[in-house]
């Protein structure tokens, strides 16, 4: 199967034509990403109708570099994959319109993709990584543990109550003066830093269940950087918070394995993280550690698609047509939806 993959969810345009064999082999043929992140930088953030506009003006371009490197042309595709959510309903209309059109035009199935499946199947766009696994998802918007069976069939295990991790990370930096966005920003500051230096609250420590929560911590970062000036100070800031954020992840994270372990004995043990925040080479170290002592294969994927991309979109959207799961041609653009199937369906709708 050929898929176009079309992402327009938050501040990224993008397309991507994936293939994929009977057996299960991946091969990204091309995955193109125009960033709006120039455009947003003046206001610290995302605003939604800035990014609406420019994905209206990008996405004629960006499907024709993505299908021109990809060298294919619209009889060799299979279908059309476009997120229909969650995230920002302006930009998402104008992708999922577009692969609408495409559908419509060149009578292609259409798959209306879950973002957050996207991110779940991303780590197998660079291995070959059999159902199930125990997934971190760390994202923008998201910070959640779940069982993935495959496409369609993810439990949630825990989410946060509160902030995203990435959110956390963006908040903290944009308190330090950091420019957006400001993960990665506060990942090159914490290099050589002292993670012990500040002292940040552990959150829902002794509580049951594998739930997160980041405004705590958010705070105290915020409290802490006042005044802060030298750049020693900074950086071991910096550090303090990404250990902070590390560390709350990684003592989640272990419950959850222990659990899955518990009940996925005598199998393969798999663990995935994806999402922006699975970039960081700190959390990366500190989940592959974790792995180790667990017994879990680690899994993460390649840094170009942690964050935002259409190849993991289109890469949904072919195992969705494989299983034969497509879309009417209504399918509705949701700004929220929940990757977790039972409480999907609790709601189907989720405006
Ligand atoms: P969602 O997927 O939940 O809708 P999103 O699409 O905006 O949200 P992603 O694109 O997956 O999120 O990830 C972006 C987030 O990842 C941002 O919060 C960003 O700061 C964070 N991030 C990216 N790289 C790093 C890094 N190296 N260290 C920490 N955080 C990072
Ligand atoms: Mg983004
Ligand atoms: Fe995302």
């Amino acid at each position: 199967l050929t898929v176009l993959g079309i992402e327009t969810s938050c501040d990224e345009t993008a397309a991507s034509v994936v293939r994929r064999d009977d057996d299960g082999h991946v091969e990204v043929l091309s995955s193109v990403i125009a960033s709006q992140i120039a455009d947003h930088q003046p206001y610290g953030g995302v605003v939604p109708e800035i990014a609406a506009r420019a994905h209206v003006e990008s996405i004629d371009g960006i499907v024709a570099r993505a299908m021109g490197e990809a060298g294919a042309g619209w009889d060799d595709l299979s279908g059309v994959a476009a997120t229909a959510g969650p995230g920002l309903v302006g930009g998402v209309m104008v992708g999922l319109s577009f692969g609408k059109a495409v559908s419509l035009a060149r009578d292609l199935p259409l798959v209306a993709v879950n973002h957050l499946e996207g991110h779940a199947v991303s780590a197998r766009l660079g291995a070959d990584i059999p159902y199930p696994f125990l997934l971190l998802l760390v994202s923008g918007g998201h910070c959640q543990l779940l069982e993935v069976a495959g496409v369609g069939a993810c439990r949630r295990l825990g989410s946060t109550i509160d902030d995203a991790a990435g959110e956390a990370f963006d908040k903290i930096a944009k308190t330090m003066g950091l420019p957006y966005p400001g993960g990665p920003e506060l990942e090159k500051l914490a290099v050589g830093g002292n993670p012990e230096r500040f002292e940040l609250p552990r959150a829902l420590l002794g509580r049951e269940g594998f739930d997160f929560s980041f405004s705590g911590l958010k705070t105290a970062a915020a409290r802490a950087a006042v005044g802060l000036t030298s750049d020693e100070d900074r950086r071991d800031l910096a550090a303090s918070v990404q250990f902070a954020i590390a560390r709350q992840l990684a003592e989640r994270t272990e419950k959850a394995m222990k659990a899955y372990a518990a009940e996925h004995a005598g199998t393969p043990l798999r663990f995935v993280v994806a999402g922006g925040v699975a970039a960081n080479r700190a959390i990366r170290e500190r989940l592959e550690t974790l792995c180790r002592k667990h017994g879990f294969d680690f899994h993460a994927p390649p840094l170009k698609y942690c964050t935002d991309n259409a190849a993991m979109i289109a890469l949904a959207g072919a195992e969705r047509l494989a299983l034969g799961l497509t879309d009417p041609l209504d399918a509705a653009a949701r700004p929220r939806w929940p990757l977790d199937q039972a409480a999907a369906n609790a709601n189907p709708t989720h405006v």
